[in-house]
Formats: structure tokens, C-alpha cells, sequence
């Protein structure tokens, strides 16, 4: 199958996941960008929950995520944390309510009524493969990875647990499995 092909797939499989997440928003008086920045924020990592990795996450300005920030947080759907080191930094929390409404809403109700009709080993398959094509394309892609942290150059496996190089913290198991907008490919991989 030609990488065109792989496209044509993608592309119709993306337009009936937004359009039914247009319908999941509307159905919660939010538009898609809002739950896109819920669904952000309960993917990503301490170092990643920030107005700027939000922007930067959903491609866009900082206004306007300050805008849809803003909007979340007066429907108490995050809160927003300083960080108890660095006095300039905030961090921005889901609420209970906002982990509900991300829970409720993924996977997308059209991959929900298929996944029955979808024997499980090929499911299997399909998400490694799809894991695969979306390591490659952010490697090939010159911006921000915000790719699994089991996966950054900078993750070293100690005995204990997990230590980040970058930052000099030690990391716990769920950490690692989190997005991060400081993740780096290791050069050979
Ligand atoms: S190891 Fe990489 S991905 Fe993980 S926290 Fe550190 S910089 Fe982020």
C-alpha cells in the first residue's frame, strides 16, 4: 500500500472522529478545541501541563488558548496550580468534572461502535502499526515531538525507577507514560 493510499485512510478515519467530536462538543455546549485541551491536559506530564505546551500542543496562539483556558476554568473544568518551586509557573489542572468529560468522550463514540466488529489481535496490530507511522512522522517532523516519555533520549532506567536527565527528577512509572513537550528521540532510533 502506497503511503498515498495510507493518507486517503487517515484522512477519512480523522474527518469522521472530528465530525463526531464536533457532535460531542456541541453536546456539552464546548467547541472540539476545548475538548481537544481537556483531553491535553490528562495525557501529558508535570512538565507539559502549561499555557505555552497547550498552545504550542494544539497549535495555537497564546491568546487563544488563553481564551480556551479560560472558559475551562470557569466552567470548573480545570484549576489553576502554582508550581511550588518555581513561582512564575502555573499549572493547569482537570477537575473531577473535566476527567469525567474526557473519559465520556474517548475513545470517539464512531471507533466505540466499532470496536466489537474489530477482532481484538488485529486491533492489536493495527494500534502497533499506527504507533509506529506516528513515531516515524514525528521524527521526520521538525517540531515538537510531544511523544511518550518512555521513549525521550533523556529517560534512564535506574534501579529504583526512572530518573530524567533533562530536568534531574526522578520520574514514577505513570509519569513515563505520559506526553511531554521537552521529549527527545534518541539520535539512533
Ligand atoms: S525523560 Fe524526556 S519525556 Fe520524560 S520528562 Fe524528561 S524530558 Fe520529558
Amino acid at each position: 500500500m502506497s503511503m498515498l493510499e495510507i493518507h486517503q485512510f487517515l484522512e477519512r478515519l480523522g474527518n469522521l472522529i472530528r465530525s463526531q467530536g464536533r457532535r460531542t462538543s456541541a453536546g456539552l455546549d464546548l467547541q472540539p478545541v476545548h475538548l481537544n485541551a481537556l483531553y491535553y491536559l490528562s495525557i501529558c506530564n508535570r512538565y507539559s501541563d502549561t499555557l505555552l505546551a497547550v498552545s504550542e500542543y494544539l497549535g495555537q496562539t497564546r491568546g487563544t488558548t488563553s481564551q480556551t483556558i479560560k472558559l475551562l476554568e470557569q466552567r470548573r473544568l480545570l484549576t489553576k496550580k502554582p508550581d511550588p518551586v518555581d513561582g512564575r509557573v502555573t499549572h493547569l489542572k482537570l477537575t473531577a468534572s473535566g476527567r469525567k468529560i474526557v473519559l465520556q468522550s474517548w475513545p470517539s463514540p464512531v471507533l466505540k461502535a466499532a470496536e466489537s466488529l474489530f477482532p481484538v489481535d488485529q486491533q492489536d496490530a493495527l494500534r502497533d502499526q499506527l504507533k509506529q507511522l506516528l513515531h516515524t512522522c514525528q521524527k521526520v517532523n521538525d517540531q515538537k515531538t510531544f511523544a511518550i516519555c518512555h521513549s525521550c533520549r533523556h529517560n534512564e532506567k535506574q534501579a529504583g525507577g526512572y530518573f530524567c536527565r533533562l530536568t534531574q527528577e526522578p520520574l514514577s512509572p505513570e509519569d513515563v507514560t505520559l506526553i511531554c513537550r521537552e521529549h527527545e528521540f534518541p539520535q539512533s532510533a
